[in-house]
């Protein structure tokens, strides 16, 4: 498959995409993960990107373009990917359309992922993720904790509260994508290619998704 997950931070984009690698081997592509790594690892690239990131702030469109067109052609995208968190703003969304026409590459469909703003507000606070990053897994300290000492249940490795997950960074978080990436809903509505999705359970999104690949 070739589909961008849309949706507002904590709309379960991560989760969807990570189930929906293990139907067809398709690749989960996440700048926010790709940009973690680089802050973890000290790049050029990471140093670059830490202090909009800590704030809740959208990295410069040219740093994530430049990480985009070299990750799009690397071999293990030829069987498909997903995109998560990507693109985040008009301009992304711009340069994607120019990208993928250059590569060739032609998407199924926009998913966008519509989940109600205390919903989301619900699960931003008390979400956990694994610190290991070859793992990243991702909890919920109410509806799927993990083990009763904090640690993963996958990996053992301790999980935590991202930097960006103070209540400050999320509100923050929440009206970057209001202001900057909502707009991308009535730009793929344009391009013919949105599909929306209620999305309450990342299982039944996973489900609908499949679905509407199917179709
Ligand atoms: P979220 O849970 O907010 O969807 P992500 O893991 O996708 O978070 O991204 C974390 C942070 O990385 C964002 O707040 C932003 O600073 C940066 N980031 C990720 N993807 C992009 C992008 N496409 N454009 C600009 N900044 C990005
Ligand atoms: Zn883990």
């Amino acid at each position: 498959m070739r589909i961008i997950l849309l949706g507002a931070p904590g709309a379960g984009k991560g989760t969807v995409a990570k189930l929906l690698t293990e139907f067809d081997g398709s690749v989960q592509i996440s700048t926010g993960d790709i940009l973690r790594s680089a802050v973890k690892e000290g790049t050029p690239l990471g140093k670059k990107a830490k202090e909009y990131m800590d704030r809740g702030d959208l990295v410069p469109d040219s740093l994530i373009m430049d990480i985009m067109e070299a990750r799009l052609q690397e071999p293990d995208c030829r069987n498909g990917f997903i995109l998560d968190g990507f693109p985040r703003t008009i301009p992304q969304a711009e340069e994607l359309k120019k990208l993928l026409t250059k590569l060739n590459i032609k998407l199924d469909f926009v998913a966008n992922l519509d989940v109600p703003r205390d919903v989301i507000l619900d699960r931003l606070t008390t979400r956990r993720t694994c610190c290991n990053p070859e793992c990243q897994a991702i909890y919920n300290i109410k509806s799927n904790p993990p083990k009763e000492d904090g640690t993963c249940t996958l990996c053992n490795h301790q999980t935590i509260q991202r930097d960006d997950e103070t209540e400050e960074a999320i509100t923050n978080r929440l009206e970057t994508y209001n202001q900057k990436t909502a707009p991308l809903i009535g730009f793929y509505e344009k391009e013919g290619l949105l599909k929306t999705f209620l999305s309450l359970s990342s299982k039944d999104t996973v489900a609908d998704i499949k679905k509407t690949l199917q179709s």
